[in-house]
This record gives C-alpha cells, sequence and structure tokens, in this order.
C-alpha cells in the first residue's frame, strides 16, 4: 500500500494508488504509480499519475510540479517496458472542455498503434 500526500478520500486515483480499489499497476516508484486505463483507446493505453493528490495540470507550481517531472521520467521507462519503440502519445485533460473525467494529474500513455492525425 502507498501514501498518497494531500490525499483525497473521494478521488479514484487517490484510491487506486492506496489500494482501496483494483487496479492493473505496470510501473511504480516512490513519487509515481502507472496502471492499465479501464477503458483503452489503443492497445497499449496507460495512465501515469503522481502519488500527490493534484487536481490536474492547471493545479501545477513551483511547490509540485517536480512530482510532474517523476511522472514524465517514468514515461520513456514504461514505454520501454511496453515495446513502444515506434512511437506513443502523451495526453493530460484539464477542465471540462478538454473532457477531464478524473480530478488528479494524469498522463495519459498510448501506442501500440498510429495514432489518429487529427488533434495534435
Ligand atoms: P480523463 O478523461 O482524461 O480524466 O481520463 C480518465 C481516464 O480514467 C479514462 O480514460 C478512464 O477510462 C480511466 N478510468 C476511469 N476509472 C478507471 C479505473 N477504475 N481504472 C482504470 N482506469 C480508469
Amino acid at each position: 500500500m502507498s501514501m498518497v500526500i494531500n490525499a483525497d478520500s473521494d478521488c479514484l486515483f487517490c484510491n487506486i494508488i492506496e489500494g482501496k480499489i483494483p487496479s492493473t499497476k505496470v510501473y511504480e516508484d516512490d513519487y509515481c504509480y502507472a496502471f492499465r486505463d479501464i477503458a483503452p483507446q489503443a492497445p497499449t493505453h496507460i495512465l501515469v499519475i503522481p502519488k500527490e493528490h493534484i487536481p490536474s495540470a492547471d493545479a501545477l507550481d513551483s511547490g509540485n510540479s517536480s512530482v510532474a517531472a517523476r511522472c514524465l521520467e517514468a514515461i520513456p521507462k514504461i514505454a520501454k517496458g511496453e515495446g513502444l519503440e515506434n512511437g506513443y502519445r502523451i495526453i493530460s485533460n484539464v477542465g471540462p472542455d478538454a473532457g477531464q473525467s478524473v480530478q488528479h494529474l494524469h498522463f495519459h500513455l498510448l501506442g501500440g498503434k498510429r495514432m489518429p492525425d487529427q488533434m495534435i
């Protein structure tokens, strides 16, 4: 079981990190947790999240951005483990217009197929 800094007991992803809700873990270190998305939109679809409750990238500042950097540092290791030599996409939705549905910062790591050319 992992501790979450500033944990929100109502937050799905805080509960996943703490092992209260099951997930398929693919990576974990002192700062980050990564698990398979329950509704994958690509052959590889992993969510990489900080072990600190940060509602979204819009809440990043000089006091907490280092944990986001740790998540980004984990992504190449995860991608290598998934065999994504041909590339991958990283997405972080912020707020209603972007369709953010879980209010805990997360990076979608998508790969294993040619991504659609629309939207970035
Ligand atoms: P977003 O819409 O950017 O906030 O992304 C939230 C993601 O969390 C979606 O892709 C969901 O499929 C995924 N998700 C929701 N609940 C779970 C869960 N229990 N385990 C794994 N992924 C989940």
